[in-house]
């Protein structure tokens, strides 16, 4: 393979007074290049960043930034991010403390726990930060392993857990197809609005460039999504739709394809099984039957379905709102099942496979076959609710808290995870942390859930980190390979994140306080160097690195394009590895070496969407008539980064959209206060009407919620908003993953009194 890369020989350049240096913005998903100018401080301390660009260089992004990548200087100068270890004392107060001195309270707190009620009782949640960094990335699974629990959570149950179990069922491993957007004559988007995400799970910057330069050549965007969105409103066609019922919609677009004879396989003919009974699960789910709940007419989803399969080229991606629904298995199955019977599988174009330069199960062992993916090998405590990859649903963490008996959580420990911001019902959640007996979290802020903890140890800022994007290149809409090295300094004393990780293992392990985290980087880099040729070895341990740069370059040196460390250090502006590539069968990595388009465990939840077709109500009660959905906007991430004055400022954005419709009988009007209510809890939040979103449903974003006693988010208080997770109700979930529903809450909309 032709590697391309620029010419610049380091990755900082020299002036007489400032340098500039390159790093991938690890904010988001979409891996844009930065180019950050830094000078001397005036008091001759170090250096600050004066400046944050696009890299115009980066063979990814060509220059493209969001108005989030230029604010890592802001979160490294903010004064509210912890940079010391705060430790509880006895006033019930943080207070700053040595490291010495918190790596101490961890041991006392989690052996406490652990003698006193056993290691089932310790639990861990790893938030959504983690899979942009390499040190979470490489050193979060030695601690749960330490910790030896089954209590493990993370924010992939609010998020994409749906999409990971459908695709490995299907394909096996972590193998996901990601629209070749590049390349494509036809789009069809569900759930997603990359104007504001910047993409998902399919990983590339600039994805409003890319749709246009699409639109520009002739091809099509259509947009299914309960919301003119940004993305709706830049599409050819939007389709409003009813939430949750996304399944319904591409079910009916399959049974137009299967009843008019337009099935076409395409180059994976061979490899596909299971036709006949996906064929046989959906029939009955005609347009004319799912019209009624989708809100779509039949005429319309018939259009769509043949011009899925007359497009010479095409791809069906579905997102966030995908995932996040009851159906969200389901409807995340479907998506690749209209890829593959379109004959858009594996193809330029369509939906393709990335081929990562490290990380990849799908590019190691035998091509072709694997151990595939089995879910649900147990059951959460209290309400069964099934496992997968490992971990249980966070809906299940506030009940496996606060419902004694064995097996109950006494401690918790957190790594870069704000869950009372972000999964469902918050208000239980909180309560629950305020009654355990230890919790230490990982984390760079007090926030709304580590307010709660004993013991909090910040991690250096992203500007002071190493960085490879491990998991997002898995799922890049073009392979290509870039590390980033530290543009500032640590702090004195502040250890990498890497071993404030390794050593909170080697404590959960009863190993102490002094034992060395270089034990956890030499466990680490063994494990994934154990098959590596002797000559790899000794190339790797004569460069003398630690920690992740030792483990990515053996990494590189055994992954599929022969790459080392030193090689994308000579690159600062990343390496271009090519477009996507046909990777099929040998990306296979089910047991039977074929597609598996009918998933026993997904086909089982099938009766269920023909029954919501017959009961139509999608949850709605005389009581809770409207729908609440979800929403992102381009400035903000999650609740991460409400702190940062520039990216909060202007217009509040915590607002309840609602039709003026909806709002006339109501009685309300633009910022009106109104009372939302669900089943476990309410909020008051003021009024944004617009005809961007179906009557009957409602819309507030996630992540706000900032004013709770003991938060230090300064900025991020003055901009509180309401946290929408106070809604969100556990009892709602997709059965066969777990994954919340944060899309299609039954709620009531009143004014406020
Ligand atoms: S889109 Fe913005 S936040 Fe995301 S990687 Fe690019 S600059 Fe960073």
């Amino acid at each position: 393979m032709t590697l391309t890369s620029t010419t610049t020989p380091a990755s900082t350049t020299e002036s007489t007074a400032t340098r500039t240096a390159f790093r991938t913005c690890p904010l988001c998903e979409a891996t844009c290049g930065l180019e950050i100018t830094l000078r001397p401080k005036t008091d001759g301390r170090g250096e600050e960043v004066v400046r944050i660009r696009g890299d115009q260089a980066d063979v990814f992004s060509l220059g493209f930034i969001c108005p989030k990548g230029s604010t890592l200087k802001q979160l490294h100068d903010d004064p509210d991010r912890v940079r010391r270890p705060l430790v509880r004392g006895a006033d019930g107060q943080l207070h700053e403390a040595t490291w010495d001195e918190a790596w101490a309270a961890v041991e006392r707190g989690l052996t406490g726990v652990v003698d006193a009620h056993g290691r089932g009782a310790v639990a861990a949640y790893l938030g959504n930060p983690g899979a942009h960094n390499i040190g979470s990335m490489l050193f979060a699974r030695p601690v749960l392993k330490a910790l030896g629990t089954h209590h493990v959570y993370s924010a992939s149950t609010v998020d994409q857990r749906p999409k990971e179990i459908s695709t490995g069922l299907m394909f096996g491993g972590f193998t996901v197809p990601v629209p070749d957007v590049d390349r494509t004559d036809f789009l069809l988007l569900l759930g997603a609005n990359p104007w504001a995400s910047n993409g998902s799970l399919a990983t590339a910057p600039d994805w409003p460039g890319r749709i246009e330069r699409m639109l520009e050549r002739g091809g099509t965007l259509v947009v299914v999504d309960p919301r003119r969105s940004r993305t709706a409103e830049a599409a050819s066609q939007w389709l409003p739709i009813n939430p949750g019922t996304d399944a319904h919609l591409l079910a009916a677009m399959a049974n137009v394809l299967f009843e008019e004879g337009l099935v076409d396989l395409g180059s994976v003919a061979d490899l596909v099984a299971g036709l006949d009974e996906v064929r046989a699960a959906l029939a009955g789910l005609t347009p004319e039957a799912v019209a009624p709940v989708t809100g779509i007419d039949a005429v319309t989803i018939r259009c769509l379905a043949r011009e899925l399969a007359a497009a010479p080229t095409a791809a069906v991606y579905g997102r966030i709102g995908t995932c996040t629904q009851s159906f969200g298995t389901v409807a995340s199955w479907l998506v690749d099942v209209l890829n593959t019977v379109t004959g858009n599988l594996d193809k330029p174009g369509g939906a393709m496979f990335a081929k990562p330069a490290v990380g990849s199960a799908n590019t190691r062992g035998t091509p072709g076959s694997g151990r595939g993916l089995v879910i649900n090998r147990r059951q959460s405590r209290v309400r069964g609710l099934p496992e997968s990859l490992g971990e249980l649903p966070v809906s299940a963490l506030a009940e496996e808290i606060d419902t004694p008996g064995e097996g109950q959580i006494r401690a918790l420990v957190t790594l870069a995870g704000n869950p009372v911001s972000s999964t469902p019902n918050s208000a239980r959640l909180d309560a629950a942390l305020a009654d355990l007996d230890f919790m230490v979290s990982v984390d760079i802020y007090v926030n709304e859930t580590t307010r709660h903890a004993d013991v909090i140890l910040p991690a250096p800022s992203a500007l002071q980190k190493q960085h490879y994007d491990l998991a997002l290149l898995q799922v890049a809409l073009r392979n290509v390979a870039n590390w980033s090295e530290p543009v500032l300094p640590l702090d004195p004393d502040q250890p990498d994140e890497w071993e404030v990780l390794a050593k909170l293992a080697l404590i959960a392990q009863g190993a102490g306080t002094d034992a060395d985290p270089a034990i956890v980087d030499d466990l680490v880099y063994g494990a994934l160097a154990e098959h590596a040729p002797d000559d790899v070895r000794a190339a790797v341990d004569a460069t003398g690195r630690r920690g992740p740069a030792r483990i990515v370059d053996v990494m590189l040196r055994t992954g599929p394009y022969d790459l080392t460390l030193d090689d994308l250090l000579d690159a600062p502006h990343g390496i271009d590895l090519g477009a996507l590539e046909p990777r099929l069968p040998d990306a296979l990595r089910t047991p039977t070496g074929k597609i598996e388009l009918a998933p026993e465990p997904i086909l089982a939840d099938v009766p269920r969407l023909h029954e919501s077709v017959r009961d139509g109500t999608l949850g709605r009660t005389d009581e809770r008539p409207f729908l609440l959905v979800g929403r992102r906007h381009l400035r903000s991430n999650n609740s991460w980064m409400h702190n940062v004055e520039v990216l909060v400022k202007g217009k509040p954005r915590c607002t309840l959209q609602l039709h003026p419709d909806d709002a006339a009988r109501l009685g309300l009007a633009e910022g009106d206060p109104a009372v939302v209510a669900s089943r476990v809890g309410s909020v008051t939040v003021p009024v944004e009407v617009t005809d961007g979103i179906v009557p009957g449903v409602v819309s507030i974003p996630h992540g706000w919620g900032h004013d709770a006693p003991g938060v230090e988010l300064r900025v991020a208080r003055e901009h509180a908003g309401v946290n929408t997770n106070i809604l969100s109700d556990e009892e709602l979930f997709d059965p066969i993953s777990g994954n919340a529903v944060l899309n299609g809450i039954p709620v009531s909309v009143a004014a406020a009194s």
